[in-house]
Formats: structure tokens, sequence, C-alpha cells
């Protein structure tokens, strides 16, 4: 059995399940088998010993050569239920009656002595199958009688019980596997579905996601209901946290125009000392580096709801590539890193250039910022039905697989990438923008080895592609 499957706890329960119930039911045939044999065997030797006693009231109220006829005249050594019945005198003279074919050669000479101290019953034993039992009875006369008959022993019964109850405890072990997966199986249920709700909002980043609800009131309803109270909560609060940081954005907005607009008809004013101009230049800067941080906050929750309003055209996003690469070529001579474009063919796509810009200019930013002197960055793209893949595969320092579904979340940043300047919002601009074009960016990465980010862009607008994700990255997370 893979090791994968027994990982499972609906698998485990069963085979406990199974494991108990099949010694329970061994342990219950054994008890049985060893009650039928110590019942049967009880019940021979009382037909002995009722045997024996017969013989000696007859042998009291009748003469000695009547009783021989009688005894004889009653058991035919040939039948395998006739009796061995024997007389000892007082003088140990032993007196065979009648000796049953499969008593064989059986004489009691030897063992006389010493079956007539015991005067119980003894049981001699024969071979696999049989033993002998025999009851010795006191005559008044001082000598006994000694009645016996061959009697099955526990392997004769085993014979039965082996090819009828074990092939029934089989089934019903089998039957109790069977049942027991079903029921670990229901059992689970919930469970496997707390398990899907919680992947799908790790993965898709839609909070509304819900378990089902369930009819019965245990436990595990229990569980499912404040699971999505839990969920409930956790949305309520996310939302009022994006809606006040939008809130935020959108109040600070005004007031920074304001004061960059005042900053800037001081610094016309040139009777103000070079001090001054300096102070207000580093002022018109600041709030211009704010404002575009307050609009990108403010694109993305456009974008994410669905409201971002894109001036489409049908463009070559190769041609929009190279000028991006362009752009960053003084950035990537700067910090040594090689930057390559490897575009084949013309990639027509209806988006919204700005836009899809901004989404490109993100990706190689951070592809340049996060690979250390010496790095290369590679940016291809790929024509596929319907659809253009772009990658941007860098030899930086990579992401590791636990923070790979939290950096498309807004003011996300890496733990290694605190030394490097961000906001840990481009990508969720890279997210929003993405979707709205209907497509999809998704990430693959060994931490150490660099990390390869994918633009998928449906090529006609709203088209959305059949397969949002390569083939070749079907490994990929997706985006938040
Ligand atoms: P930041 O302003 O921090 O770059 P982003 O939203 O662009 O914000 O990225 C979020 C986080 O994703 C980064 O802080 C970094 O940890 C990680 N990241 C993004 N791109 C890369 C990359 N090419 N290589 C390694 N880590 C990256």
């Amino acid at each position: 059995m893979p090791f994968g499957l027994l990982n499972r706890v609906s698998v485990r329960l069963s085979l406990w399940y199974t494991a108990f119930f099949a010694l329970s039911t061994t342990t219950v045939l054994v008890l049985m088998y060893f009650l039928v044999a110590q019942e049967l065997e009880r019940k021979e030797i009382e037909v002995i010993q009722s045997r024996a006693k017969e013989y000696a009231s007859l042998l009291r109220t009748t003469s000695y050569p009547e009783f021989k006829r009688r005894v004889l005249a009653e058991n035919d050594p040939a039948s395998e239920k006739s009796f061995f019945v024997s007389v000892v005198s007082p003088f140990e003279v032993v007196d065979y009656m009648v000796v049953p074919q499969d008593f064989g050669s059986l004489r009691l000479e030897g063992r006389v002595q010493r079956f007539l101290q015991q005067t119980d019953i003894t049981r001699v034993p024969k071979d696999a199958q049989k033993d002998f039992a025999l009851v010795s009875v006191q005559l008044p006369n001082g000598g006994s009688m000694i009645v016996g008959r061959s009697m099955s022993n526990r392997g004769t019964l085993w014979q039965p019980f082996r090819r009828t109850v074990i092939p029934a405890g089989v089934a019903v072990v089998l039957l109790s596997l069977v049942a027991g997966a079903l029921f670990a199986h229901r059992a689970m249920l919930p469970v496997r579905q707390i398990v899907a709700t919680a992947r799908s909002i790790i993965q898709t980043g839609k909070l509304d996601a819900r378990v089902p609800a369930r009819q019965s009131d245990d436990e595990l309803d229990e569980m499912v209901r404040l699971f999505n109270t839990m969920l409930d909560k956790n949305e309520s609060l996310i939302r009022a946290m994006r809606e006040s940081l939008d809130n935020v954005a959108h109040d600070l907005r005004t007031p920074l125009t304001r004061l960059r607009a005042t900053a800037e008809v001081a610094l016309q004013n040139t009777s103000v000392s070079s001090e001054a101009q300096e102070a207000l230049a580093d002022c018109v800067e600041e709030s211009e580096r704010v404002m575009s941080i307050l609009s990108t906050l403010m694109d993305i929750t456009e974008a994410e709801a669905g409201m971002m309003k894109l001036r489409r055209e049908r463009i070559d996003l190769c041609q929009l590539l190279r000028e991006v690469i362009e752009l960053y070529e003084y950035v990537a001579e700067e910090r040594k890193v090689g930057v390559r474009g490897d575009f084949l063919e013309p990639c027509e796509v209806s988006v919204d250039p700005n836009r899809v810009r901004q989404v490109f200019a993100n990706l190689l930013d951070n592809a340049i910022k996060y690979t250390p002197e010496g790095g290369r960055v590679t940016v291809t793209t790929r024509n596929e039905p319907g659809q253009v893949v772009v990658l941007f595969r860098d030899t930086g320092i990579g992401i590791p697989p636990e923070e790979q579904d939290k950096i498309w979340a807004r003011l996300y940043r890496g733990d290694k990438s605190r030394s490097q300047r961000g906001l840990g919002l481009g990508l969720s601009l890279v997210k929003a923008v993405v979707e709205a074009h209907d497509g999809k960016a998704t990430v693959t990465s060994k931490p150490g080895e660099g990390a390869e980010f994918a633009v998928v862009l449906p090529k006609v607008a709203g088209e959305v592609p059949a397969t949002a994700v390569p083939e070749e990255h079907t490994q990929t997370r997706e985006a938040e």
C-alpha cells in the first residue's frame, strides 16, 4: 500500500477498525471452538459413564453368562459406536468381552493396576484423530467393570471447523474492512470539506468560500459551523482593513496634491535660500513618491473590484517588452545583472498597454532587484492557442515555498527582501491588473536558485484562456 494512502486518517481508521474486528472475531471463534470441543467431550464421557453403571447393575442382577450374552448382543465390535467392555476380577484377571475394532490391539494388562486405583475416567490417546476414554466402576465383589469408547478428539472437530467457520470468519473480516472503509470515509467527509475550503481560499484568495452546512447536530457539525464562523469573521476583518486602507489612500491624495503644489510654487520663488530650495525639492520628490504609492493602492483596489478602466489596444507584446527592458537597461547595468529578451515571433494581444507595461516593469524591477551581482534575467514569450505566456526568469535569491502564496498580498514583503527598497505592492498590482485582463500570474521558485514569474494573457479580450497556466507550469502556485 502506498505511503500516501496510509497517511489518510480514513484509511488508518478503517485499518484499525478491521484489525480490532479481526482480533475480536478470532478470539470469539477460538473460544467457541474450545467450548464446543469441551462440551462434546463431556457429553461423550457421560454416555460412557452411564453405560458403565448400567452394565455394573446388570451384572449384579443377572448371571455372568447372561450378562455376557447381553453385552455381546448390544456391542458389535465392527460398529464404530460399540463399547469396549471388560470385567476385572478381584484377582486382577481381565475378561475382555468386547474390544471394538478401532481399539486395535489395546490391552489393559500393563495399565490395569493404575487404572483400577483411579477408578475414574482415563484417556488413552490413539492417534491425531481419536482418543480412547475408559471409565471404571467398582463391583461389589472387589473387581471392577471397565467400559470405554473411542472418542473424537479436538483434531477431528478442527476439520469441519476449518472448512466452515474459518472461511465465514475471513468473509466477515473482509466485510468489516469494506464497511469500516465506508464508515470512515463518510465520517471524514466534513474534515475533507474543511481542507478543500481552506485550500481553495489559500489558492484563489477568494474569501467567500464556505464549508457546506450539514444537517446532523454532532461534534463535526459544530466544527464546520465554527470554522465557517471563523471564516466570516476573517473575511469581514480583511474587508474592513482593505476598506480603511483604501479610504486612507483616497483621503490622503488631496492634501498631498496640495502640499506638492505649494512646494512647487515656493520653489519658483528665486529669493529663497539654496538650503530652503533643496528642502522644497525634497518635499516635492517625497510627496510624488507617496502619491505614486497611493495611486498604486487605489489601482489595486479598482482592479480587484473589477472597476479598472482598460483602454485595450491590439499590440505586439514583444515590442512592449523590448521597451520595458530598455527602460531598465541602466538599472541592470548599475547592479551588474545581465538582462536578455528572447522573443522569436510577434505576440499580438488586445490589452491596455499602459497597465501591462506597469505589470512587466514591476516583474522586471523585482527580477533585477532580487538578483545579486553577476546574475542573469531572461524574459521570454510563448505563443499558445488563444493565449500568450510571458516568462521572467532570474538567477536570484528565489522565494521559499511557504512565501510563494503570500507574495501576492498587499504590503507583503519577503523576509530576505527587507534590505531592498520596496513596499510590497508591486506583485499585488501585477496580479490585480493581469486578472482584470482575464489572465493569470503565477510563480515557481527554488530558494537560492532563482524565480520564474509567468504571466498568461488571453489574445482576445473577454476570452478566458482554456488552460490559464501552461502545461509545464502545473506545479506552479496560483497567485493568491
Ligand atoms: P517589494 O516592494 O517588496 O518588491 P513586491 O510585491 O513586488 O514587493 O514583491 C513581494 C515580495 O515578493 C518581495 O518582498 C520579495 O520577497 C518577493 N519577490 C518578488 N519578486 C521576486 C524575485 N524575482 N525574486 C525573489 N523574490 C521576489
